[in-house]
């Protein structure tokens, strides 16, 4: 069996040049004699993993000396708790844009501390579109404003980052973290699970605003207080050690790849490849508008559940794999992360085309 096209959601495809990397240094990293999995997290070797990780996400994002970059554990799912524990620190007030399964996620943990003020939904359609914003919708007095950059099930992403004036701006970008050029002094925090665009899954980058790190609310445990990390530079407890590594080796490939701007450029040209077939096809149907479309996460459907299953299982057949759509939106799934090779596009959206010919 070779390698197939892997379209998985997440955890999902990796660079086949860092699985190689990770290979050939499992046994022994360079000439330390021990596997990187082996290390104590406060040996030499490893503080110089961790930090050439922060070091290259810094300098890859252009992130601003007045954030901390954190490597944590418990996923997005833990920063919807750790978002409002720590950044409730006024109003307890958070205003929201609903846009899917992971905004009703954050704002069922954000209500638990607060208050969550929905100033827009796309609720009314399945989640199908990023909604219209109407800034007096806003509150003046929030502690932060909420969105999800990229709708991972839902296949929708920002184009225009909502203007908060001095509320801080919090995203979730778990599923297009590192998959376009970002202005991150917009943001007073980002969060992103690993297990989309960075590494297996175990580590959650967070990268927050210094000032709004130590206000943490009284009932915070303390390794739900982001000041804990900080101050320790994500070396308060054992972090995912070997996760952190594979997504320092990530960050390189990243940058021999020519950075954001290079790997932006190439996810258009991926994305669009698919919608561009997409909309001329006279069977597959995207369900995005086109304004609001995802370039890491393409939900297609033919209308009849008959013929996705089949064509779900025919693409198995050719390697192409995971394309199963999420069961709140059915159809297909194209998830075409960073690591996607435009090959892996270009076979999908080949086989698509023999597959409505062959059932036109
Ligand atoms: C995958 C995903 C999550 C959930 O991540 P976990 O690591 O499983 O907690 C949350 N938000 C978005 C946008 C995602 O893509």
């Amino acid at each position: 069996m070779s390698r197939v096209f892997n379209f998985s959601a997440g955890p999902a495809v990796l660079p086949e040049s860092v699985l190689r990397t990770a290979a050939s240094e499992l046994l022994e990293y360079r000439d330390s004699g021990m596997s990187v999995m082996e290390m104590s997290h406060r040996s030499r070797d490893y503080e110089a993993i961790i930090q050439d990780a922060e070091r290259l996400l810094r300098e890859i994002m252009g992130i601003p000396e007045q954030y901390s970059v954190l490597f944590l554990q418990g996923g997005a799912h833990l920063q919807f708790a750790m978002v409002p524990l720590n950044l409730f620190r006024g109003s307890k007030k958070a205003d929201l844009v609903h846009t899917g399964a992971w905004t009703t996620r954050a704002i069922a943990e954000a209500k638990k501390y607060g208050t969550v003020n929905i100033v827009a939904s796309s609720e009314d359609a399945n989640f199908s579109y990023i909604p219209k914003l109407d800034t007096k919708a806003f509150s003046p007095d929030a502690d932060y404003f909420y969105i999800c950059s990229n709708n991972t099930i839902e296949g929708t992403r920002f184009t225009v980052w909502p203007d908060t004036g001095p509320v801080p701006l919090v995203a979730d970008m778990s599923s297009n973290i590192l998959s376009e050029v970002m202005d991150v002094s917009r943001f007073g925090v980002i969060f992103a699970g690993s297990q989309k665009n960075v590494a297996p899954a175990g580590v959650t980058i967070v990268i927050i605003r210094k000032d709004l790190i130590g206000a943490a609310m009284e009932i915070t445990p303390t390794m739900l207080d982001y000041a804990t990390h900080a101050k320790e530079n994500s070396l308060y407890n054992t972090p995912p050690t070997y996760t952190i590594y594979v997504a320092k080796l990530v960050f390189e490939w990243i940058m021999e790849q020519g950075g954001l701007p290079a790997i932006e450029k190439r996810n258009i040209e991926k994305a669009n490849l698919l919608y561009d077939y997409l909309d001329e096809s006279t069977l597959f149907k995207g369900t995005v508008p086109r304004e609001d479309r995802s370039l890491m996460n393409i939900p297609f459907v033919t209308g009849s559940a008959a013929l996705d299953d089949a064509f779900i299982t025919a693409a198995a057949k050719n390697g192409l794999v995971q394309l199963k759509g999420h069961r709140s939106v059915g159809g297909m799934r194209a998830s075409i992360y960073n690591a996607m090779p435009v090959e892996g596009v270009q076979a999908l959206v080949e086989f698509m085309k023999r597959f409505e010919s062959e059932n036109a």
